[in-house]
């Protein structure tokens, strides 16, 4: 298995708009990150975790050419706003995309022209899934969804293998642990340095679910430029908690 972080940054991404401090201002590539996303490749197969804004310059900056799957976490922005540039990837293969209910209506609802009876040419033909808490298999591969509450949204976080995609996280129910046992590596939302967000863990809430679950091994994502400087910060954190960035592989032990 191998996994590619597309995007490390949250909904605005890093550099902001419009911002001058010194974070926004660095020439280190690890503190410029495009919207959270995360390409699992296993078993032959390429799977994609969220889809957002930035969706079409990750794969062209990655070179990827094929996908099989696709899973969304939420409806957010930052998370689904990419589904249109699927479409080279739907030419020649039928990509199914998983997600939850709520979140297959708020597509249809938000992409109407791709879902009409009568299609205009050229038109994304996404084949949506929807998908509850129970185990599935996507383009073969086993996914585990996982209970996230996103502030007070509930989304999915998924589990593939020993790996775990766990964004736009503020709390885990009880019952979500049960399916985090034995990771080698636990992919985790750390929004910023503080904990005050109502929707997002900051550093230390992140680095006490660690201490919960044990992964072997922890990269935080969907970071805005309130996280610091990259190479600070990672310097800071325990020995086995990595700062994700944009490009950055690895793979389990
Ligand atoms: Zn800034
Ligand atoms: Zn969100
Ligand atoms: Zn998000």
């Amino acid at each position: 298995m191998k996994i590619t972080f597309l995007g490390t940054g949250t909904s605005t991404g890093v550099p902001e708009i419009g911002c001058h401090c010194e974070v926004c201002r660095s020439r280190d590539p690890r503190d410029r990150r495009l919207r959270t996303s995360v390409l699992v490749e296993t078993d032959g197969k390429r799977i994609l975790l969220d889809c957002g804004p930035d969706f079409r310059w990750q794969m062209l900056k990655q070179g990827i050419e094929q996908l099989d799957a696709v899973l969304l976490s939420h409806e957010h922005y930052d998370h689904v706003s990419g589904l249109d540039d699927l479409r080279p990837f739907l030419y020649h293969h039928a990509l199914k995309i998983y997600a939850e209910e709520d979140v297959v209506e708020a597509i249809r609802t938000r992409l109407p022209y791709a879902f009409r009876e009568h299609l205009y040419p050229g038109v994304p033909q996404l084949n949506l899934q929807a998908v509850g808490l129970e185990a599935f298999d996507a383009a073969g591969i086993r996914v585990q969804p996982i209970r996230v509450m996103h502030g007070q949204l509930p989304i999915l976080g998924f589990r593939i293998g020993a790996m775990a995609y766990l964004t736009d996280l503020k709390t885990l129910p009880e019952s979500s642990y049960a399916h985090l046992k034995d990771l080698d590596i636990l992919v985790l939302d750390a929004l910023r340095h503080d904990s005050r967000h109502f929707s997002h863990e900051g550093v230390s809430e992140a680095l006490q679910q660690i201490e919960r679950i044990r992964p072997k091994r922890t990269y935080l994502i969907h970071m805005s430029h309130k996280i610091g400087l990259h190479r600070i910060v990672a310097e800071a954190l325990p020995a086995n908690v990595f700062l994700a960035y944009d490009g950055l592989e690895v793979q389990p032990v």
